[in-house]
This record gives C-alpha cells, structure tokens and sequence, in this order.
C-alpha cells in the first residue's frame, strides 16, 4: 500500500467532502472526512493535510493537486517574527534597503539604502519606481538616474569579486556579507540624514532576523534602532523598491563593465549558459583570472571545468 499527502485549504476540503459525498465512511478521531474509493481511502485532517492511501493514491490525489495557501496564510506562516514592520511604517518617513548580484556567478554583489520621507515616497512613485522584479534592466537603469537627480539620500556599495571570494575564503557565508553590507550602507545613511524624522528602517529579509544579528555581532556591530524584516519588502515599500533598483543598475553597470574588460559578453545568472562563458574565460585569460569576474565557489566553476 502506497500513499500520497497534500495540503490544502478548509474550502477545498468542503469541495472533496461534497465530491466524495456518496463514498464516506466514519471518519478517524481529528479527521474532517473519510472517504473510499476504488483507487485509495482518503482521510482529510483538521491541519489541511489530506492522505491518500491505497493501491494508486496518486491518481486520485492528482484529482487535487497541492492547492497554493493564500497570501494571508503565507504571511502568517512564513514572516511573522518579532522584527516585522508595522504596516503604518511602508507610508512613513523611512529607510529601505536591497541587494542585487547574489545569485549570478559572474559580477560583484551590490547593496543599496535609501531614505525617503512622505513626500518623496510620492515622487519616487510618480517617475515609475515599483517592484524592480516586473521591470527590465534598460528601464531599471534609466529610473536610477533619475532616483539620483531627485536628490533623495541614499547610499550604494559594492563587493567586488576579488574581495567576496577572499572573504569566502575565510569563511564568511554569503549570509553574512549581506547583511554586513547592508549594515554599512544603513550605516553611512544614517550619517547623511536628520535621524529625528527617522521612522524605521526595513530590509528586505534574506535570512531570519536572529540569524542577521549573530552575523552582525561577529563582526562587533550591532543591529541599528527601528530595523524590520520582511520578504519581498520592495511589494511593500517604495524605499526598498527604490534601493532595488539603484542596486540592480549598480550591478548591471557592473557587468557591462566587466564584460568589456574581459572582452566576453558575460551573462547574468547561474545557468549553463554560464558555465560555457567560463570556460572561454578560463582558456583566454587564465584560470586565475576568474578570482576577478565570478563567485568561485558557486558550482559553475567545476562545471566550466569540465567543458576544458
Ligand atoms: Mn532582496
């Protein structure tokens, strides 16, 4: 006997209690429902679990498929902690920050903090900055020029190559260089702005905040007043989304830049598309070279290997 578990919601329980109406047997202690079919006996669970058990509890399961929980579900499952923002902070005065490049094995990392109050919260919207993921790099770069011109504070840094693989080197996980990035460009933010009209500050979460922290202390720093966490917070803030962006065409400078010294196209991304790229690097300029235009550690470098 074989078996099979989804998770769904209570709606769409009601929906195979009602499908499965003239099958029902008596449900076990804590079950919303039970039913037997010919292909398997299905047992619905309180929690949202529903097993499938019997001879093909795959095709009845697959009748069901697993059902996306909703937004509020997710929300409540994956980023309530005691660093989340309060939703009044997204509309005050207050500090954003993102990063780009982390999961591209040729080009730096780039981080960028940005602080905008009310008003330019307005502006930044009204010359199209939103969620950088629904936008191109073309237009992500001509946006950033003008985030520069409206004179709203911020701060952008970059890892160059060399130096994230020396710290890899010493063992600094990906983690960690984040979020000391983000702690400097936060830092020399806060250096250039009045902090009394300073609400919060949000960062895009890539880690739990606890472990953000641990990061931050092994480096003697600690973690700034009013700082949140949460997941695709550039859908939430326009500080973020505009950090976002200046980050991405920071990065996306880069790679031209890059590129031309290479005299290679180099691609964004972790794809085999990629691993040939390194290859023709490696049989141009040398293995050695590579320390200069990628993330050695990431695996595409064995995979460029092995096309030598
Ligand atoms: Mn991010």
């Amino acid at each position: 006997m074989s078996q099979k578990v989804i998770v769904t919601t209570k709606e769409q329980i009601q929906k195979m209690k009602k499908y499965y109406l003239s099958q029902l047997t008596s449900p076990p202690q804590g079950a919303i429902f039970r039913a037997k079919t010919n292909n398997a006996v299905i047992t619905a669970y309180q929690s949202g679990k529903v097993l499938f058990q019997g001879s093909a509890p795959e095709s009845e399961a697959s009748k069901w498929g697993n059902v996306p929980l909703n937004d509020k579900k997710k929300h409540s499952l994956e980023q309530k902690h005691s660093y989340s923002p309060q939703a009044e902070l997204f509309t005050d005065n207050h500090i954003g920050s993102d990063e780009a490049g982390t999961g591209d094995y040729f080009g730096p990392i780039t981080v960028a903090a940005l602080f905008a109050t009310k008003e330019q919260q307005l502006k930044l919207k009204q010359i199209g900055v939103r969620d950088s993921k629904h936008l191109n790099d073309t237009k992500i770069k001509q946006i950033a020029k003008e985030i520069a011109h409206l004179q709203i504070p911020y701060s952008l840094l970059l890892l160059p190559n060399e130096k994230y693989n020396k710290l890899q080197a010493k063992g600094w996980s990906q983690g960690k260089m984040k979020a000391m990035l983000h702690h400097h460009a936060i830092d020399k933010l806060l250096q250039k702005i009045d902090v009394r009209s300073l609400k919060g500050i949000v960062i895009d979460q890539f880690c739990q905040p606890p472990v953000y922290k641990k990061y931050l202390q092994s480096e003697k720093k600690t973690l700034h007043p009013n700082t949140t966490f949460i997941t695709k917070a550039e859908s939430h803030s326009i500080s973020v989304a505009a950090a976002s962006i200046l980050a991405r065409a920071r990065f996306v400078n880069a790679m031209d830049e890059l590129s031309e010294e290479a005299k290679i196209e180099l691609p964004k991304g972790a794809s085999a598309k990629v691993d040939k790229t390194a290859a023709r690097l490696i049989r141009s300029k040398g293995f050695e070279e590579l320390d200069k235009y990628a993330k050695t550690h990431f695996a595409n470098t064995q995979k460029a290997q092995k096309l030598l």
